[in-house]
C-alpha cells in the first residue's frame, strides 16, 4: 500500500470519499509517522491517539452512510494556542501547567464539524512570541530540512516561529494540515522556512474565540498545508462569523478552493520599492525577480509601487504587540489557571508564579508592554505607534485604490537558520528582523499568503509573499497557485529522522 501520509489533504479527502482507504487507516499511518518522527522533530507537545482513533471511526461511519463533511476523516494537527476541550492547551508555557479548557475554540470546532480528525497539539513559541520556536517551554522544534551537503553532523535548523511545530509537522508529513496563528508573521515565516503554504487571512476572517490571546488587534488564525489548494480548503472550513468574537467579520465565506485555478491574467501586481532592503541577500533578490517573471508570464501587469511607512512597521509592532500582550497576560496570576508558586502574601505569590511560569522572551514582552503603557510614556510610545499604524494602513489603502490587486514581496529575509544561532540569541532585535516583510500586513489587518518559490544554495526552501485587499483571499490563492505551479518544487524533505 502507498504511504498514506504522502497524500495531500485534497487527495486524502478524495481517497476517503472514494473509499480507497479508511480514516482509521490514514489516521493510524499518521500516528505511526509521529511515533518515528516526533522524538527528533519535537513538533507535537501531546499526541491524542485515542481521540484520533475514535474520531476516525466516527468519520468512517459517516463516510459509509454518505454523510461526509468537507474534511471528513482528514487528520490534522492543532497549534497549542487553540483551546481544545479537555485536551492539553498551554500555549507552550509553563504557567498554564495542567490547564484543560472546558470549551473548544471556534476555529477547531468548525474543523471537527466538517469531519476533521485531531492528532494532537503542536509545539510553538511560548504564547506565540518568537520567530524560531526556541522560546517554547517544551523545547525547540527541529526543521525537517537540512542543508544538501549536511551528512547529519551539522546543526539542526529552526522551523521558524511561532507556529514552528505546525510547519514542521506539515512538512515532515506528521499531519495532513495544521492550524496556526499569525500576529506578526507566525504563519508565513515558518511556512517559508519549512517549504509549506501558509495564509494569514484578513483580520476578522477567523474567529479568535478560544485562541489564547497574544496581541488581540493583530492575532489571526490560518492554515498551514503542503499545497495552495489544500490551504484554500482548510481556510474555508476554519473561517466564518462568530458572535462570540466582537471583531469577527460578518461577511460570507466563499469556497476558496474554487478560486485556486483562476490565474492572474489581467491582475495588477504591485512591487513595493521599500521592501528592497539594503543588504538583502542576492538569493532573495533573485527569487523575487523570478516571481515577478512568473506572474508576468501568466498575464499579470507588474507595477512599481511605494509603501512609504514600511520602515516604521517593525518598531511600531514591537510597541503595539507587547502593549497588548502585557495586558492579555495579566490574567496568569497563579489564581485562575495552571501554575501556582506559593508565597507569604498574595503579592509574593503573583511574583513567584509569574517569575517561574513565564520564559525570558515573554517576560521581556511584558516589561516592554508595561513600560510603553505607563502613565509617563503612553503618549511618547503607544499613542505614536498607533498613529504610525494608521499611516501604514493608509499606504496600503492608497495602493489598492489605485487599482493594485495584490502585492508581491519576499516572505523572509533568509532561509532557516541553526538552532541556537549565536547572533540571534545575543540580540533580540536580530530575531525580530525575521518579520521585516510580514508585520506590516498585521498592522494593516490585510490577508497575505506565503508560498514556497525556490531554494537557496544549500537547498533550503525560500518563499514569496502575496498581500491582498481586505477579504480578498481568493486572489491570493489564485496568485499563490501560479507561483506554486511555476516553481514546480519537490517539497518533500528526506525522512532522515526515520533512521
Ligand atoms: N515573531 C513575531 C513575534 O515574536 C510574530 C509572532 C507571531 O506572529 N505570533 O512577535
Amino acid at each position: 500500500m502507498t504511504d498514506l501520509t504522502r497524500l495531500s489533504l485534497k487527495e486524502t479527502r478524495n481517497g476517503l470519499r472514494a473509499r480507497q482507504f479508511s480514516s482509521l487507516e490514514v489516521t493510524s499511518a499518521y500516528l505511526e509517522a509521529i511515533k518515528t518522527g516526533n522524538e527528533t522533530l519535537n513538533a507535537y507537545i501531546c499526541v491524542e491517539e485515542e481521540i484520533a482513533r475514535n474520531q476516525a471511526k466516527k468519520s468512517d461511519e459517516r463516510l459509509a452512510a454518505g454523510e461526509a463533511g468537507p474534511l471528513e476523516g482528514v487528520p490534522l494537527g492543532i497549534k497549542d494556542l487553540f483551546a481544545t476541550r479537555g485536551v492539553h492547551t498551554q500555549a507552550a508555557s509553563h504557567i498554564l501547567d495542567g490547564f484543560l479548557p472546558e470549551y473548544e475554540s471556534t476555529v477547531t470546532a468548525n474543523l471537527w464539524n466538517d469531519g476533521a480528525v485531531m492528532l494532537g497539539k503542536l509545539n510553538m513559541d511560548e504564547f506565540a512570541m518568537g520567530s524560531s520556536n526556541e522560546t517554547s517551554y517544551f523545547g525547540p522544534v527541529v526543521n525537517p530540512w537540512r542543508p544538501a551537503d549536511d551528512d547529519g553532523s551539522g546543526p539542526a535548523l529552526v522551523p521558524g516561529g511561532s507556529s514552528g511545530g505546525s510547519a514542521s509537522a506539515v512538512s515532515a508529513m506528521l499531519c495532513a494540515g495544521a492550524t496556526a496563528t499569525d500576529t506578526g508573521g507566525s504563519i508565513r515565516q515558518p511556512a517559508a522556512f519549512c517549504g509549506v503554504v501558509g495564509i494569514k487571512p484578513t483580520y476578522g476572517r477567523c474567529s479568535r474565540w478560544g485562541i489564547v490571546a497574544f496581541a488581540s488587534s493583530l492575532d489571526q488564525a490560518g492554515p498551514l498545508t503542503r499545497t495552495v489548494e489544500d490551504n484554500a480548503m482548510m481556510l474555508t472550513s476554519m473561517a466564518g462569523f462568530d458572535s462570540r468574537d466582537s471583531t469577527s467579520a460578518d461577511v460570507p465565506v466563499p469556497d476558496f478552493a474554487a478560486a485556486v485555478e483562476r490565474g492572474v491574467k489581467g491582475l495588477s501586481i504591485g512591487i513595493p520599492r521599500e521592501y528592497r532592503m539594503d543588504g538583502m541577500p542576492g538569493e532573495i533578490e533573485t527569487l523575487w525577480k523570478q516571481g515577478i517573471e512568473w506572474l508576468r508570464d501568466e498575464g499579470a501587469r507588474i507595477r512599481d509601487i511605494s509603501l512609504p511607512h514600511t520602515r516604521y512597521a517593525l518598531p511600531a509592532y514591537y510597541i503595539v504587540a507587547p502593549a497588548e500582550a502585557s495586558s492579555n497576560l495579566a490574567r496568569y496570576d497563579g489564581v485562575k489557571y495552571g501554575l501556582r508558586v506559593a508565597g507569604k502574601s498574595i503579592d509574593e505569590m503573583y511574583e513567584l508564579t509569574r517569575a517561574a511560569g513565564f520564559g525570558r522572551e515573554v517576560q521581556r514582552r511584558v516589561m516592554i508592554g508595561t513600560y510603553v503603557l505607563s502613565a509617563g510614556y503612553y503618549d511618547a510610545y503607544y499613542k505614536r505607534a498607533q498613529k504610525v499604524r494608521t499611516l501604514i494602513k493608509r499606504d496600503f489603502e492608497q495602493v489598492f485604490a489605485d487599482g493594485v490587486d495584490a502585492i508581491l514581496t519576499p516572505a523572509t529575509p533568509s532561509a532557516a537558520f541553526a538552532i541556537g544561532d549565536a547572533e540571534m540569541a545575543a540580540d533580540p532585535v536580530k530575531m525580530y528582523l525575521n518579520d521585516i516583510f510580514t508585520v506590516t500586513v498585521n498592522m494593516a489587518g490585510l490577508p497575505a499568503i506565503a508560498v514556497p518559490a525556490g531554494k537557496d544554495r544549500q537547498g533550503l526552501p525560500l518563499a514569496l509573499q502575496l498581500i491582498g485587499r481586505p477579504f480578498d483571499e481568493e486572489t491570493l490563492f489564485a496568485g499563490g497557485r501560479v507561483i506554486e505551479r511555476s516553481a514546480g518544487l519537490d517539497l518533500a524533505p528526506g525522512k532522515w529522522w526515520q533512521k
